[in-house]
């Protein structure tokens, strides 16, 4: 099956506790998101933010409640179908000991090389190719990347991906002003035709969003726009 062009996302009393944790991470949370919406996600450490993109992604199964994608629960869908529909940028990003072109095409197969090279200059790194080139061995064995360039190594993931639900966790931790400010730019540029879920403690740039939300202790507990919050 093709993935949707567009994307609306439901959570409905959705009640999350880890294994071994007393307390839930989610507690009795209901959002809608509107296809093509774009939402940021604050609050403070701990507050659940994380544990909301993960469950989208399935990587949980709530205890009680449920996730809709199009209407439809994500519980349901079939694994190829879910992970075309959505693009993840996690907290914690992996680098896997392999060349970089085949850390890039991790979630895209079929880019080529044009397209990976493409990828790599939009997100900033170009030093990547000017010191080696695709074959480049990466991770153990290889090269390190610090903390900003794997976080915009998961970012070139998620344009090479291109699905219609990007979720993005702290996309721009780490990275200095001025490429934070070019990463926000490239990222309104390729979530404009998608659903935007983006967490952030940054308050730079929340204008762009159709919505704020706030979390606390696994709830949400305040919702607007940029203008009423
Ligand atoms: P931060 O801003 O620090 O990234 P967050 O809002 O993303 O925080 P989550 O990572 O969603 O917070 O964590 C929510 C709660 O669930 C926290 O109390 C955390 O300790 C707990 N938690 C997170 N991941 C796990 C896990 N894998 N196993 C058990 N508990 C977890
Ligand atoms: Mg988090």
């Amino acid at each position: 099956t093709q993935p949707p062009e567009t994307v609306s996302v439901q959570l409905c009393d959705v009640t999350f506790r880890y294994p071994q944790q007393a307390h839930p991470a989610l507690n009795n949370i209901s959002l809608n998101v509107t296809a093509g919406e774009h939402i940021a996600i604050l609050g403070r450490t701990g507050c659940g933010k994380s544990t909301l993109l993960q469950l989208l992604t399935r990587a949980w199964d709530p205890q009680h409640g449920e996730l809709l994608i199009n209407g439809s629960p994500i519980a349901g869908l079939d694994e190829q179908t879910l992970r075309r529909t959505m693009s993840m940028v996690p907290q914690r990003i992996h680098l896997f000991s392999a060349t970089l072109r085949d850390n890039l095409r991790l979630a895209a197969p079929q880019a080529s090389d044009e397209q990976l090279m493409d990828a790599l200059r939009r997100t900033g790194l170009q030093k990547l190719l000017e010191d080696g080139d695709l074959n480049s061995w990466l991770g153990e064995g290889g090269r390190q990347l610090s903390g900003g360039e794997l976080r915009r190594l998961a970012i070139a993931r998620a344009l090479l991906h291109d699905a219609p639900l990007l979720l993005l966790d702290e996309p721009t931790e780490g990275l200095d002003a001025t490429t934070e400010g070019k990463i926000l730019d490239l990222l309104a540029e390729v979530a404009q035709q998608k659903t935007l879920l983006m967490v952030t403690h940054r308050l730079r740039g929340l204008a762009r969003f159709n919505r704020i939300i706030v979390m606390d202790n696994g709830q949400i507990i305040e919702h607007g726009s940029h203008a009423e919050l």
